[in-house]
């Protein structure tokens, strides 16, 4: 525990944080899995430095500056250090709880606020900008900057968004969607989408794909028509915007008549189970949270789940096929079965393992905008590794990793197609 007195006198975190600070016994067991590590070689870039910092902070030590704010904000909170470690860390949490802190005492970027106050409360505001932004895109004229000039914000991350999106898509997968019935000829049960943002604006193929997937398995598709599920502005510190989504989104799900509620986005997945830290112990809205986690699933489990209901083609053209573990599925939800054993279950398919896999891309979420820099040699070492498999294929299951690593095909010129695993399950379907 921290000196005594200073516990109370320097208050300004939780106690559960405060009590997983101290719990770190600096074994340093986080170093080797640690990106922001592998980049700097600095130990307040790693769980175990990052942990003292905050014990710093909370015992009157160390100043909430701009050093600490460097070393606390350069995390991806990837969670690879969890994996690693003993005690169980859970370094995200402790990590979100200094960005609070420090949106508290210093202010919130306007901006920031802007996206998480009103554009993600506010989906066709932020459907018409991003319809600009396409047109913009489509047009040669820089989309992005037209819609973040728009925002009134001129900062040098500009040109790093800009170029980390291919295109936008002209149509959305809501729209696309709602145009169709997603009932299939024999029903089997019924599957409540949950659509993420990134799937929704940036992905709309994945989603059509995963839908399309549903159905072929018999499963009627309910598309929910949900808010985001939290985790941008959690990873910001928001913490007011997460009780926001989270309040709104419980409200939805507590009408929600389906066998299975289902996202085809790991990041999505893993912070919908992570709903009971934001309600009240002992309240309705608990019982809502516990009900739906019960049913959800990342679209990679259910699909393993549903394997025997799959009709996959046979004779074609064989493909050689990696995957990327996103950090969400693979250090939040520790799930690393369920994706490889779909794909190893296609027969077209010839599986080969992608070395350090569950090492971050370096996309995490807006990542590589706000910390371009270290996000390209985080994806550098990515790259070199998808390279050496020879694989065609790149599968992963989160929108965020796609971005990030089809951006690394362009730039370090990968002869790589990436796919979500529903893509591929869907071209290889009867
Ligand atoms: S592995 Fe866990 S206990 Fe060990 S130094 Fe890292 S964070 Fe601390
Ligand atoms: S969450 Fe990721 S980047 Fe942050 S300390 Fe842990 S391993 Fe390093």
């Amino acid at each position: 525990m921290p000196q005594a007195g200073l516990w109370e006198e320097y208050k300004v975190l939780s106690d559960q944080t405060l009590e997983a600070v101290v719990q770190c016994s600096k074994c340093g067991f986080c170093q080797p899995t640690c990106p922001t590590y592998a980049v700097s070689g600095l130990e307040h870039e790693v769980a175990r430095g990052r942990h003292q910092l905050v014990r710093g902070l909370v015992e009157g030590r160390l100043e909430l500056d701009k050093n600490l704010k460097t070393a606390l904000f350069q995390c991806l909170m990837c969670n690879a250090c969890y994996t690693n470690c003993f005690p169980k860390i859970k370094t995200d949490e402790i990590i979100a709880e200094v960005r609070n802190l420090w949106i508290r005492e210093k202010g919130q970027p306007a901006l920031q606020r802007y996206i998480f106050h009103t554009l993600l409360r506010h989906p066709e505001l932020l459907g018409r900008l991003l319809k600009m932004a396409s047109f913009g895109k489509r047009s040669g004229i820089s989309g992005l900057a037209q819609v973040l000039r728009c925002l009134g914000w001129y900062g040098k991350n500009i040109a790093n968004a800009e170029g980390l999106l291919e295109s936008i898509p002209k149509s959305f997968l809501r729209e696309r969607l709602a145009a169709q019935s997603l009932i299939p000829e024999k029903r089997r049960g019924k599957v409540a989408y949950f659509v993420g943002c990134g799937i929704n604006y940036a992905q709309p193929d994945v989603g059509y794909a995963t839908a399309q997937v549903m159905n072929k398995r018999g499963f009627e598709v309910e598309v929910i028509d949900n808010y985001c599920c939290g985790l941008p502005a959690y990873a910001y510190g928001d913490l007011d915007s997460v009780r926001w989504f989270v309040e709104k989104n419980i409200r939805i799900f507590s009408n929600l008549q389906a066998d299975y509620i289902v996202t085809d986005c790991a990041s999505c997945t893993s912070f919908l189970k992570e709903y009971k830290r934001f309600v009240p112990e002992d309240s309705e809205q608990q019982k809502i949270v516990k009900d739906f986690t019960g049913r959800l699933r990342d679209m990679t489990t259910w699909l393993y789940e549903t394997e025997d209901l799959a009709e996959y083609k046979t004779g074609g053209n064989t493909q050689t096929v990696t995957l990327h573990d996103p950090c969400h599925l693979s250090h939040y939800l520790q799930e690393k079965v369920a994706p490889r054993e779909v794909l190893k279950n296609i027969p077209a398919v010839v599986y080969k393992e992608l070395a350090e896999s569950d090492f971050c891309c370096g996309g995490a979420g807006s990542y590589n905008i706000a910390h371009y820099d270290v996000s390209m040699k985080i994806l550098k070492r990515k790259m070199a590794h998808v390279k050496n498999t020879g694989a065609q294929v790149l599968a992963t299951a989160c929108p965020a990793c796609i971005i990030q690593i089809s951006y690394g095909v362009r730039k370090f010129n990968a002869p790589v197609r990436i796919k979500h695993v529903s893509e591929l399950v869907l071209e290889n379907s009867e």
